[in-house]
């Protein structure tokens, strides 16, 4: 057996896992530990008085998480897509959809993660 060298296969989700995931994901609540490095506490669904520990880098829509989803080699945990949208509530509001066509078709800016696509619509300018 040797290493595998290519990225590993992660579970792929269809659009009823990441809206199920993205739902679950509003509800969490998120504390900003140190935006410039990414670093965020974001509350356990199923344990609300616990928090796990995420960092992400919001540009590439990517993030780690100590939840044990990820530890395992998830990606994409909820608590990850609760702090990317924490990360980019400043400029917006962020979608999460499981293909670029599915973000295409919201004619907004994509953003493009692990598996993952993600849509800006803009803050409301006044
Ligand atoms: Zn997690």
């Amino acid at each position: 057996m040797t290493e595998p060298t290519k990225t590993p296969h992660y579970p792929t989700r269809n659009v009823v896992q990441l809206k199920n995931l993205q739902a679950a994901s509003r509800q969490l609540q998120v504390f900003e530990l140190d935006a410039e490095q990414g670093l965020y506490v974001v509350q356990s669904a199923s344990e609300p008085g616990s928090f796990y520990e995420v960092s992400v880098q919001p540009e590439a829509m990517t993030g780690q998480c100590s939840c044990s989803w990820a530890r395992y080699g998830g990606i994409n945990c909820k608590h990850v897509l609760a702090a990317l949208r924490f990360a980019h509530a400043g400029k917006g509001t962020l979608s999460f959809w499981p293909s670029q066509a599915a973000a295409q078709r919201q004619h907004r800016r994509t953003l493009q993660g692990q598996q993952l696509y993600a849509t800006l619509r803009p803050r409301q300018r006044r």
